[in-house]
């Protein structure tokens, strides 16, 4: 049974909203309208098809990366499920690297917010065309035109309107299509699953229409020389020829469609899905994707296509309770098999493929086989984690894996009981194996495990599965801040180890170049020995002592960033060098240059936006004085204000109770991890002490 459908039928897509835009209502929604489930879940009640796991429901958040199959008008779309809250970075990177298309869910009151600035930026690094959906068009102070001028304003996008709403707010009852001059009128029945009716243009909006419709005309004939030519010679354009320029517009992420609706209502899903199909490219219109050969480097080209070898990456592992491990694959080029062999080209491994899944809203579909183009879920998969690609034939090439961040708030945890221990580390484990920015330490020196993650919540959530999933009941420390250090000045340093202790000593000396980088730039390592002043087979263990050494900085013994060392000179002792003796060389020179280099301790950073009524600035204001906040925004929206500020994430903990209780739990706020920056020279004492 072959069961790949045309590559131009498929869409992968994912949507992307600040947290309460109405995302998950939205994906239910179309869940529901493509007939994949009878019944209307809603977030409020804690129901949803999507969100599988128990605390999503809970917190109302939607966390992994779970990818749905479903159909529309002959077309098959998967949906990758992507989180609206900023702390699951590495759920965010490993959507967009596999998605086509993005539909960017806007709430029609607050336009755009601080996330959707966020993961935006994100798209437009992973090149993701996208389409903007104004949900919410039901709500007061609802604004359709406020909002695409906040994608404008806020996003630097080009927006073109291809709808326009009939009516807002409590009026709100249906839209016009810009381009086919219809117009769907909705009814208030919310289980409505099929279309509803279309209709012309009603008489007191054919003057509105005009005017946006000429204005969308302008913007998609600026995209398309022919078509430019013939309007300015006073051409009537045809419907057809625009919206393929529209489309190829989208597609080239020069032009965002821009539609409306409410989804809880029930009212413009219907359209919102045939955008999705018009405008949002299948996986034969991207470029197709690049890999690189592991025996010489060399770049070589996956396209699209079933008949290519198999290049596959693993973007998602996850732990199902029924079927155990899975592995999300997106498969770029060639097929694969059920019940056949493949190889890990990232890790040089050979693996059995077992069996084949494509998870629909409420079942799991087995497959024989599965084509280019195309998202599936492998069973069998042992040692392939996120990230890896998968082939088979004989030449070996790696697709770019998505980029994690470093963790950067962490916790001491530690079973109720002694007999939990075994249970507790294997269930840090599996869920480390899930989650790419989740890792877990044993700390030999205090006995203690240690997990660090992207924030508070991120870590909250985890405990939690742990507890649910593996019923492993744990207590957990107070968190607290990864710090890190850097050097600020190049220097030079020379590391001698010499011992003679009767016959046979030791002898290793080298000479190092330490310098620093912008920030991001990890540790680099460049041997430039040249003419055998230390014979290659040291070298490694130099790299060793530097990595080794930089793990522990000067200011509080924090691992050291940011820094290029590289190893210049040297000398050897043909009877006396040793491995260990240029390993601890190198450790020499690394400890005195950090200290030379005017080392400083670097503390996480983070960007937080809170909203709040107006009457409780003033005391919000005041509590993030205390936080060592750095104010830089405060813009009123009617009744509401809204805080942008950059503070230390150490600062921040608790913030929800501390919010919560100042202002009467009627402010909301966000945050995301952005930068390092160095903690200043008065705290370092208090930092150094308490940590
Ligand atoms: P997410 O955080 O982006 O996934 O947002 P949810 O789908 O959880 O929705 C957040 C809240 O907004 C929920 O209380 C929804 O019931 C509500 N909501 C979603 N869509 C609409 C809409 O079209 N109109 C109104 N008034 N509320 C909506």
């Amino acid at each position: 049974m072959v069961t790949h459908k045309a590559i131009k039928k498929i869409r992968n897509i994912g949507f992307i909203a600040h947290i309460d835009a109405g995302k998950t209502t939205v994906t239910e929604r179309v869940l529901y309208i493509t007939g994949r489930i009878h019944r209307v879940g809603g977030v409020d009640e804690g129901t949803t098809a999507m969100d599988w796991m128990p605390q999503e429901r809970e917190r109302g958040i939607t966390i992994t990366a779970a990818a749905t199959t479903t159909q529309w008008k002959q077309h098959q779309v998967n949906i990758i499920d992507t989180p609206g809250h900023v702390d699951f970075t590495a759920e965010v990177e490993r959507s967009l690297r596999v998605l086509d298309g993005g539909i960017v869910v806007l709430d029609a009151v607050a336009g755009v917010q601080s996330q959707s600035e966020t993961v935006w930026r994100q798209a437009d690094t992973y090149n993701v065309p996208r389409i903007c959906f104004v949900n919410k068009m039901d709500r007061v102070g609802a604004s359709y035109e406020r909002t695409i001028d906040s994608i404008r304003r806020r996003l630097n996008g080009n927006p073109v309107a291809v709808q326009l709403p009939i009516g807002e707010e409590a009026e709100f009852r249906g839209v016009i299509d810009l381009l086919g001059g219809r117009a769907t009128m909705f009814t208030d029945d919310i289980s409505q699953a099929d279309a509803p009716e279309e209709g012309p243009v009603p008489e007191d909006y054919q003057e509105a229409f005009q005017d946006y419709r000429q204005a969308m005309i302008e913007k998609i004939v600026e995209t398309d020389e022919d078509l430019l030519v013939r309007y300015l010679e006073g051409d009537n354009i045809e419907e057809e020829s625009l919206r393929k320029a529209l489309r190829n517009a989208t597609i080239q992420r020069s032009l965002i469609p821009v539609l409306c609706g409410s989804a809880i209502k029930n009212k413009g899903v219907h359209n919102l899905l045939d955008a999705i199909v018009s405008y949002l490219p299948s996986p034969a219109d991207v470029p197709p994707v690049e890999a690189v050969r592991v025996d010489n480097e060399e770049i070589v080209i996956r396209p699209p296509d079933d008949e290519g070898p198999l290049s596959a990456l693993a973007f998602k592992v996850a732990l199902d309770p029924y079927v155990g491990r899975l592995v999300f694959l997106r498969i770029y080029s060639g097929k694969v098999k059920a019940g056949s062999q493949v190889t890990n080209a990232t890790k040089g491994n050979r693996e059995r493929l077992g069996r084949l899944l494509q998870m629909h809203a409420n079942h799991r579909e087995e497959l024989e086989e599965i084509g280019a183009g195309n998202i599936c879920a492998a069973i069998g998969l042992k040692d392939t984690f996120t990230g890896d690609t998968i082939v088979t034939g004989p030449e070996l090439a790696i697709l770019e894996p998505p980029k994690f961040p470093q963790p950067v708030v962490s916790v001491a945890i530690e079973p109720m009981t002694r007999a939990d221990q075994d249970k507790l580390t294997d269930s840090l484990r599996k869920l480390s194996e899930e989650d790419p920015t989740f890792v877990v330490k044993f700390n030999e020196e205090t006995g203690q495990t240690i997990i660090s993650g992207m924030g508070e919540l991120h870590l909250e959530v985890l405990v939690d599965r742990m507890k649910r999933e593996f019923q492993v009941e744990a207590t957990v420390g107070s968190p607290r801040v990864s710090y890190r250090e850097t050097i600020t000045q190049p220097v030079r340093v020379e590391g001698r180890f010499v011992r003679q202790s009767g016959g046979h000593g030791q002898f290793g000396h080298v000479w190092l170049e330490m310098e620093p980088l912008d920030q991001g730039g990890g540790i680099v390592f460049k041997n430039s020995i040249v003419g055998g002043a230390i014979p290659r087979e040291y070298i490694p263990a130099v790299e060793k002592g530097v990595l080794q050494a930089l793990d522990n900085g000067p200011q509080g013994g924090y691992p050291m960033v940011d820094m290029k060392v590289t190893l210049v000179d040297g000398s050897y002792h043909e009877v006396d060098s040793s491995e260990i003796a240029f390993r601890s060389a190198a450790m020499m020179a690394i400890r005195d240059g950090s200290r030379k280099g005017k080392p400083v301790l670097l503390e996480p950073i983070a960007h937080m936006e809170v909203e709040t009524p107006g009457e409780f600035l003033s005391d919000v204001l005041g509590d993030l004085g205390t936080r060592r906040a750095q104010i830089r925004n405060i813009e009123g929206q009617d009744k509401t204000q809204v805080v942008k500020a950059l503070l230390p994430l150490g600062e921040t903990f608790a913030y929800t109770t501390a919010l919560r209780s100042l202002t009467k739990g009627r402010a909301t706020f966000t945050m995301e991890f952005r930068h390092y920056q160095p903690v200043p020279q008065n705290l370092i004492d208090t930092v150094v002490k308490i940590s």
